[in-house]
């Protein structure tokens, strides 16, 4: 017999009938003789709508009393899966944060969680009953209720089966896994199986916007094996873990292709190739919170140079504007941009063991007359930057290129 912990977001929890299901599903793990604790966020658009209540009543609601209202949302949907279960002849009892104790420090909104109180769960399993826990929300030292950030129920899972030395962490959602690239963009996209923590969290923060992305730091640093899989089919979803220690298995090259079409590029042409330049560039714009992705400066001809770096397309004006003015004193330097930019990313770590990823890519790319703007790299990356217009063609150039296609029909996520 072996403890689950079983995940389901808002979507999986946003009707009777629903919740119904998720019962029922939760049924057949008990069935199977496993113990189970829940762990649901709250019904498909209700933080929204509560967020919408408080700010009707108040431009900048306190953030103590937000939390007291946003959580909310979950104490419905525990409660009422703990009815379903029972109304199954599941025995189960349902626990917001404050009752686990689920112990976060007492930063409002995005709080982050520093204990977990393990006995009333421990009991209520011993006495076989599922436990279902309120995600999202959790308590401070001094009893005010805290909430994690916008898709915290993720970390609230993780973090109880971390906790619970649970065998697996399961994230029911609405699609079946992850994919080796958007199937939106290539309809060939494949599922795939197995993943690694790094590879998740690279085809993660990059836009395969699956898990929340602290949720998978998390399982990654307590080695909490995670599983992404559909609340309405029965697939075996996709397994991340840690990277197996035994490379016997070929592992292929290329895991996943990721993109994101939230970049933009500031140029600042014909800068001085002296100390210092990088960081009075770069230091307002750290000094606004405006976070930089990539950067890139070339070697200097005539004491002279180019910087280029990314940010966020929301943040562009505001960045050009920045730079504007702190080079307008220098001499002959001219700065210019463009949010007309994607990045586009191979994730593997078969890269790791394997030379020539970034010829092969780069040869791909010219094949179609993409020009590269800009390049970075890490153990198990290799980004570009190209025009917009060329995302598409080239996503779909690569996804063929490194044989990502499935053999015969990709399913595909049911959204
Ligand atoms: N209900 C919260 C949200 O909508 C937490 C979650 O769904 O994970 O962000
Ligand atoms: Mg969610």
């Amino acid at each position: 017999m072996s403890l689950i912990v079983q995940k389901f977001g808002g979507t999986s929890v946003g009707s009777l009938e629903r919740i119904a299901h998720v019962a029922a599903r939760v049924g057949r793990s008990r069935e199977r003789g496993d113990d189970v604790v829940v762990v649901v966020s709250a019904m498909s658009g209700e933080t929204d709508r509560l967020l919408g209540l408080a700010r009707s009543v108040q431009e900048r609601p306190a953030p103590r009393e937000l939390d007291v209202l946003l959580s909310t949302g979950e104490q419905v949907t525990i409660a009422l899966l703990a009815m379903a279960l029972q109304a199954a002849g599941w025995p189960a009892r349902s626990y917001t944060g404050h009752q686990v104790r689920i112990r976060t420090d007492s930063a409002h909104n995005r709080a982050r969680i520093v204990h977990i109180d393990d006995r009333h769960i421990r009991a209520d399993l011993a006495a076989g009953r599922v436990v279902v826990v309120a995600g999202f929300q959790g308590v401070d030292e001094d009893g005010n209720i805290t909430t994690l950030g916008r898709g915290g129920s993720d970390t609230t899972a993780v973090a109880l089966a971390a906790a619970l030395r649970a065998c697996e962490c399961r994230i029911h959602t609405d699609v079946d896994g992850v994919y080796t690239t958007d199937p939106r963009v290539v309809p060939e996209a494949r599922h795939l199986e197995a993943l690694t923590f790094e590879e998740m969290l690279e085809l993660a923060s990059l836009g395969a916007k699956v898990l929340q992305i602290r949720a998978v730091e998390f399982a990654s640093k307590y080695a909490v094996p995670l599983r992404v899989l559909s609340t309405f089919d029965d697939g075996p979803g996709t397994l991340i873990g840690p990277d197996p220690e035994d490379h016997s298995m070929e592992q292929p090259l290329i895991s996943g292709i990721a993109f994101n079409r939230d970049e933009a590029k500031v140029t600042v042409m014909g800068v001085q190739d002296r100390p210092g330049v990088a960081f009075s560039i770069l230091g307002p714009v750290a000094e606004e919170n405006i976070e930089v992705d990539m950067i890139v400066q070339n070697a200097g001809a005539d004491g002279t140079t180019d910087f280029t770096f990314t940010v966020h397309r929301n943040d562009y004006a505001r960045t050009l504007q920045i730079v504007r003015e702190q080079t307008s004193q220098w001499e002959s330097s001219q700065v210019t941009g463009d949010d007309r930019i994607v990045k586009i990313s191979l994730v593997g770590v078969g890269m790791r063991s394997h030379a020539g990823i970034a010829s092969r890519m780069f040869r791909v790319l010219a094949a179609e007359n993409i020009n590269i703007q800009m390049i970075s790299t890490s153990e198990i990356k290799i980004s570009v930057v190209v025009e917009e217009k060329y995302l598409e063609l080239g996503v779909r150039a690569l996804h063929t290129a490194f044989g990502l296609e499935g053999n015969g029909a990709a399913e595909h996520p049911s959204q």
